[in-house]
């Protein structure tokens, strides 16, 4: 008997649609390449430019709601999320392979950011400015942009379209959400949750398919006045200078490669607690997972001993299963580029101290196990050391006092976050003020953040206005300054 395959088609003005050309590609759990999780829309930019005049058509509707109206449908969505989240985490579970604790904890992530953003709705005022001029008002308000693309990665396939979908609502856009290839399932329960919430038709469309081209048609449609993405450096530059071609708004949250200073003062145990959760949590396929560890060389070798004692106590297997600590890579495409770096860093003289294989035996053989791997005495020029590896990979690097230490830390492309472990608040507070990263943290990983807070990177890692917090809606809107003068006859006073 045939096992019937769900089919995930592409939603464009309300309606669930097949892409144009009727194609679509198959997905399979990446910690069980038996289990197939469904076939999806293989769009193309006819599709994208189908959804973004859906978009364009619902604009005036939903931008002439009140905020405060905008808002009730947020906390609907949020309402309905807390209800159903054993449900959200299973699937992101499934579909990106993070254990399930990870995912529960994206899932209350989301929640957050959308029982933030909702309250933003009250709050989307702008400001009165005094006039050197007699009677004359001058007040600024915040308008939509218009139409906006939402391109988005998997590692995080829920609350990263969450983070950005949400404050874009708030403010009166309408939307092309375009998800990652590989997790479209998730992007499309999404969108369901904001219908159950009552969003109207039109007001958020997504669609499918490969970043090449589906998502490129969309940075590239003249009526999306602004791009939020989120991936690789890689995309991000390249979407960066077409919107500065075009003069369109982009904001683009890319790689890392976050360091944790280790210092000569540090808590140990703490540190190597927060670091081997920081390097091999989510199979190290966080934007914010540790990659590097700069320790002082004073204590290297105690640090040392229990960080291999830790990592070696780690157990890797499905993310379903309530044992396992490290789970899966979420496609074969991330299995062979960590195989790579792993081999390459061998190649370059860094010395392997843990891990370094793909598991295989029993179930293992059919998904994309990697063992939480870590290499010592890694160089600053070493690619181990410059390059995103994505990955449960962790290279140590040593060196002596604060100085040396913030150094090879700061010795990097990347600037998205990083960590301190020290008792010493002169070290802590030099650390928050001389390193170079968006994100900042002293005695815990290099980790999360929360919703009320902003979110984003600095150098290769972030440009554009910061995500989350209350500063969100900024990329979502421009603002409009408005005077008004109310002398009622003609003015003696002389403009520039
Ligand atoms: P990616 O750049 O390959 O893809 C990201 C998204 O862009 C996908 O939806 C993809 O289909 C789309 N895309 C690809 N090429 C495109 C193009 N030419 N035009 C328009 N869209 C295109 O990244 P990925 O592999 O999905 O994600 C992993 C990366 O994301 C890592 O580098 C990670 O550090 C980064 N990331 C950053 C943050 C952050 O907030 N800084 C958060 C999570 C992930």
């Amino acid at each position: 008997m045939q096992e019937t395959v769900s089919i995930g088609l592409n939603l464009i003005g309300g309606e669930w649609k097949s892409c144009r050309r009727g194609e679509t590609y198959e997905l399979y759990n990446p910690a069980d390449q038996r289990v197939v999780l469904g076939r999806f829309q293989n769009s193309t930019e006819e599709d994208a430019n189908d959804a973004v005049r859906a978009a364009k058509a619902a604009f005036s509707g939903w931008a002439s709601l009140p905020a405060p109206k905008r808002a009730e449908i947020v906390y609907e969505a949020w309402s309905i999320l807390k209800k159903r989240s054993e449900e959200f985490s299973l699937a992101i579970t499934v579909e990106e392979g993070k254990p399930l604790a990870d995912s529960r904890g994206e899932v209350k992530r989301s929640a957050n950011v959308l029982e933030f953003c909702a309250g933003e709705g009250r709050r989307l005022g702008g400001d009165t400015i005094p006039s050197e001029l007699p009677k004359t008002f001058i007040w600024t308000y915040r308008r939509p942009i218009g139409v906006v693309a939402v391109i988005t990665p998997w590692n995080f396939p829920l609350s990263i379209p969450v983070w950005k979908i949400a404050p874009a609502l708030i403010a009166g856009n309408t939307i092309v959400f375009k998800p990652a290839s590989i997790t479209p399932g998730i992007g499309i329960k999404l969108c369901n949750l904001f219908m159950d919430a009552g969003l109207p038709p039109g007001v958020l469309n997504m669609i499918t398919g490969p970043g090449g081209s589906v998502g490129r048609a969309l940075v590239e449609n003249v009526d999306v006045r602004g791009v939020s993405f989120t991936g690789s450096t890689e995309t991000g530059r390249w979407i960066y200078e077409y919107a500065a071609k075009y003069m369109k708004k982009a904001q683009c949250e890319m790689g890392g490669k976050n360091a944790v200073i280790v210092a000569a003062d540090a808590d140990v145990d703490l540190a190597v607690e927060g670091v081997v959760q920081g390097a091999f949590g989510s199979s190290g396929q966080r934007c914010t997972a540790t990659s590097r560890v700069v320790v002082d060389s004073s204590i290297k070798k105690v640090f040392m001993d229990k960080l291999l004692e830790k990592t070696r106590s780690l157990k890797v297997g499905p993310g379903t299963a309530t044992a396992t600590d490290v789970g899966p890579l979420s496609s074969r495409t991330q299995l062979e580029k960590v195989l790579f770096y792993i081999s390459d860093a061998v190649n370059e003289g860094a010395k392997l101290v843990a891990g370094g294989r793909r598991l295989t035996g029993e179930d293992l053989d059919h998904g994309y196990y990697v063992e939480p791997t870590i290499f010592d005495e890694v160089t600053t020029d070493m690619r181990i050391a410059r390059e995103e590896v994505f990955g449960p990979v962790l290279s140590v690097l040593s060196g002596s006092g604060m100085d040396e230490l913030l150094q090879i830390a700061n010795d990097s492309t990347y600037g998205l976050s990083g960590s301190i472990y020290t008792k010493d608040i002169a070290r802590a507070m030099k650390y928050a003020h001389e390193s170079e990263v968006g994100m900042i943290h002293i005695n815990s990983p290099t980790l999360g953040g929360e919703a009320q807070a902003p979110f984003g990177g600095i150098k290769a890692s972030g440009i554009g206005p910061r995500e989350q917090g209350k500063r969100a809606v900024e990329f979502f809107t421009e603002e409009v300054v408005v005077y008004l003068d109310f002398t009622g006859s003609k003015r003696e006073a002389k403009f520039i």
